[in-house]
């Protein structure tokens, strides 16, 4: 099958959360994940994008940015911001570390898409913006679920 890619541009605004975890559900669609595979990339989505909204645009809505390519069997998914940045990543992914515990956070989110990808990475520099990098193989014999 042929590598494939995807970009999408959205404002970050809560009612386009649901849209991007499925845009990139049925962009993998393809590479015949199991409904297990899919629900793990759409949570990891879900999260990278609702922390846009949360909190690197706190102030405003602006854009957000998701890509994604395939190669071979799997996805690469790179989740981009321009907002605040993030001033400790390390201290960021965390377990319950959240700098919005006040707002119902649980401090969660970078754990559940370190959990739920098989590889996940963060870029991020205070005032310019965060790059989220995850990828997921769906392949038959890496999956046990
Ligand atoms: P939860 O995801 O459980 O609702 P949370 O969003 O605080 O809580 P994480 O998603 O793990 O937890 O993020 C940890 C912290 O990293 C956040 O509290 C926030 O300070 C920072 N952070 C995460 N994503 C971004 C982002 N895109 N821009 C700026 N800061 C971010
Ligand atoms: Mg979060």
């Amino acid at each position: 099958m042929k590598n494939n890619y995807l970009k999408l541009e959205f404002l970050s605004l809560p009612e386009n959360q649901a849209f991007a975890r499925d845009a990139v559900a049925a962009f993998c669609l393809p590479l015949n994940p199991t409904l297990s595979q899919l629900s793990d990339v759409k949570t990891a989505v879900s999260e990278a994008v609702t922390n846009c909204t949360v909190h690197a645009y706190r102030e405003a809505p602006g854009i957000v940015t998701v890509e994604c390519t395939t190669d071979g069997n799997c996805l690469h998914i790179t989740i981009g911001d321009k907002g605040v940045g993030i001033a400790d990543v390390e201290a960021a992914v965390q377990p319950f570390f959240t700098t919005l515990p006040s707002d119902e956070r649980s401090g969660m989110g970078f754990t559940i898409m370190q959990t739920f990808m098989d590889e996940f990475s963060v870029r991020s520099e205070k005032g310019a913006g965060t790059l989220v990098s995850m990828s997921k193989h769906f392949d038959p014999e890496v999956e046990n679920a």
